[in-house]
Parts: C-alpha cells; sequence; structure tokens
C-alpha cells in the first residue's frame, strides 16, 4: 500500500492521516498474520524511534473502531489486530498456530439474524464472526507429526 493510499482511507474517515497512523497501518498491510500491539510497536520504532507503547495501543484502537483494521480474538486474551483488504460481507478462520488469518464468504447468520429478531423483539444490525482453528499447513503438519 502507498502511503497516498493510506492517507485516503484515513481522510475518507475524517481522520487526520498523521505520520504514526500510516506507519501503523503500513505495518499491517499485506500482513498475512495478526499481530499484537507489540509487535506491531517493535517494528514501528525501528523506523519512528520515539513512541510509546501506550500510543501505539491508542492507534491500534482508532483504526479498530474506524474498522480500518479487525480485532483478532485470541484464547490467550491478548488483543491482536489484522488489517483486511476485502471489502465484501466475509469472516475470518484464525490459525491458532500460525495465526494466520483465511477469509472466508460463507456466512449462513441471516436466517440466524431473522430468529435473534423475532425472539427478542429487537434488531440486528451487524455480527462479527471468527473461527479459529488451524489452518491447512497446520493441521498437515501436526497430522504427519501425530503418525
Ligand atoms: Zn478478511
Ligand atoms: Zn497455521
Ligand atoms: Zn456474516
Amino acid at each position: 500500500m502507498e502511503r497516498e493510499q493510506g492517507a485516503l482511507i484515513l481522510r475518507r474517515l475524517g481522520l487526520k492521516a498523521t505520520p504514526r497512523r500510516l506507519e501503523v497501518m503500513q505495518c499491517l498491510v499485506g500482513e498475512r498474520m495478526y499481530l499484537s500491539a507489540d509487535e506491531v510497536w517493535n517494528r514501528i520504532r525501528v523506523r519512528l524511534g520515539s513512541i510509546g507503547l501506550p500510543t501505539v495501543y491508542r492507534i491500534l484502537d482508532e483504526l479498530a473502531e474506524a474498522r480500518v483494521i479487525t480485532r483478532i480474538f485470541s484464547a490467550d486474551r491478548k488483543q491482536y489486530f489484522f488489517m483486511c483488504a476485502n471489502q465484501e460481507h466475509h469472516h475470518h478462520f484464525v490459525c491458532d498456530s500460525c495465526r494466520r488469518v483465511v477469509d472466508f464468504a460463507q456466512c449462513g447468520l441471516e436466517g440466524l439474524a431473522g430468529e435473534i429478531a423475532s425472539s427478542t423483539g429487537g434488531r440486528v444490525l451487524s455480527h462479527i464472526l471468527q473461527v479459529n482453528g488451524l489452518c491447512a499447513e497446520c493441521s498437515r503438519t501436526e497430522s504427519e507429526v501425530a503418525r
């Protein structure tokens, strides 16, 4: 991703395209694995020098709120982040072993949304679905080890 492209994404969302925000986005874009705030911090402070971990947390939160990046939930309860270029409605299959994130388009929740709406009397506006497991490569490796 070009810096201008990142700046455009931010400005469209009404966010200022600060060098720090752009640097955080640059770090996550094109990355196939999800990253922790520490990892993002370690990568960008090589380039930016004086930036604190709390600042990186704040930027990641802002970008997640604006849906520029996605929060990934993990069993270790740490916060992880992933930047996805896919604009279509889709969900993420997350590998617990290598942290790879794979998009999948199958949703199957539309019907459930209707049921939830009628049983609660409310209205369903959106949903988040993340599926955890082992990616094709890791599940192959695991079965080879088991043999
Ligand atoms: Zn995605
Ligand atoms: Zn994997
Ligand atoms: Zn869905």
